[in-house]
């Protein structure tokens, strides 16, 4: 978990706190006295599509994202990470205040919890080679981007670092980590799942599928829900008003508040081998605005 930084723009150093890990888009801290109950996990402004961090940065993001975050987590009925005034946990650090949270470090459960509300992107391709996703099967003759009548789970074994999540059926996951946890995981993701799908489509979004990830409290064992929530970056949303508009192409209706735009646009300029070119910064300001879109939408809070 602990592995070498493996991306180009270097994490800022934090006073009283030491950088750990970092993925492709946050950087992770651990308090410099030692301690280990707790994780400074902040949220960068890079942007990564098709497994490279790309330049440049979008301003903006990891706030955005953050801000998603919490707004979710407030919502959501189930114990969750975040640390929280008068727990004894140090303060986010003042340079990082608006995208940075500080969370009670857990023993993470190394499953991706995916829960799939519409079918599309790598699950819709396993159904188009298997008629299934994750040992579940499927009715024939579902397109690309059809909601299913109920959310799926569709877990994934979360992969030790520099290799690829797997995915994997509900069975596999009971190996993994015990009947008792493999249930709690899955009940706890569909149940979540579905409270902010309702959410969502009160307010003109689809949340079509997602991705949770938990841990044990390692104090109490509690199931807790961790790492990042719903956001554009774990989430696919699509707009429902483009959604329904079946005179639109398939794209244009499965148009989802995240970093399409950007995919699109290297798809276009680039042909997958070497480093990808800058993004232009018309682009960076395009994708700023469909996440800040989605966050509006969702909280109806301006930012
Ligand atoms: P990727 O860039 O593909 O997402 P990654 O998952 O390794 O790679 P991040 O998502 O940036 O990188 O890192 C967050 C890491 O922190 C994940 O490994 C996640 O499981 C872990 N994590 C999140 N919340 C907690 C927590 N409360 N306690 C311990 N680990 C956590
Ligand atoms: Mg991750």
């Amino acid at each position: 978990e602990n592995g070498p930084v493996t991306n180009s723009t270097t994490p800022p150093q934090l006073d009283g706190w030491l950088h750990r890990y970092s993925g492709k888009v946050r950087d992770l801290y651990v308090p410099a006295d030692g301690s280990d109950a707790h994780l400074l996990v902040v949220a960068s402004n890079r942007v990564s599509a098709f497994d490279h961090v790309l330049e440049p940065p979008i301003p903006g993001k990891g706030a955005l994202l953050t801000a998603l975050s919490n707004w979710w987590f407030e919502r959501i009925d189930l114990p969750n990470h975040l640390a929280g005034e008068g727990s004894g946990a140090p303060a986010v650090p003042e340079e990082v205040a608006d995208r940075a949270m500080v969370t009670r470090r857990l023993d993470m459960h190394p499953i991706e919890c995916v829960v799939r509300g519409a079918l599309t992107g790598s699950g819709f391709a396993e159904y188009q080679r298997t008629g299934a996703v994750c040992g579940i099967e499927l009715p024939s003759g579902i397109e690309d981007g059809d909601l299913l009548e109920t959310p799926i789970y569709t877990p994934a074994y979360k992969a030790p670092l520099g290799e690829h999540d797997e995915n994997i059926t509900f069975e596999r996951s009971v190996e993994l980590v015990g009947v008792e946890v493999a249930t709690a995981l899955r009940d706890a993701s569909l149940r979540i799942f579905t409270a902010a799908r309702d959410l969502a489509a009160e307010r003109g979004v689809i949340l079509a599928d997602t991705k949770f990830e938990f841990g044990r409290d390692p104090e109490t064992g509690a199931l807790v829900l961790a790492d990042e929530v719903l956001t554009s970056d774990s989430s696919r949303y699509w707009d429902a008003e483009a959604y329904a508009d079946t005179s639109r192409d398939r794209a244009e209706r499965l148009a989802s508040f995240d970093k399409q735009i950007v995919r699109n646009w290297l798809r276009a300029h680039w042909d997958g081998t070497g480093e990808p070119p800058a993004l232009p910064d018309e682009i960076v300001e395009r994708t700023y605005a469909r996440y800040r879109e989605l966050y509006t939408r969702l909280t109806g809070l301006e930012r």
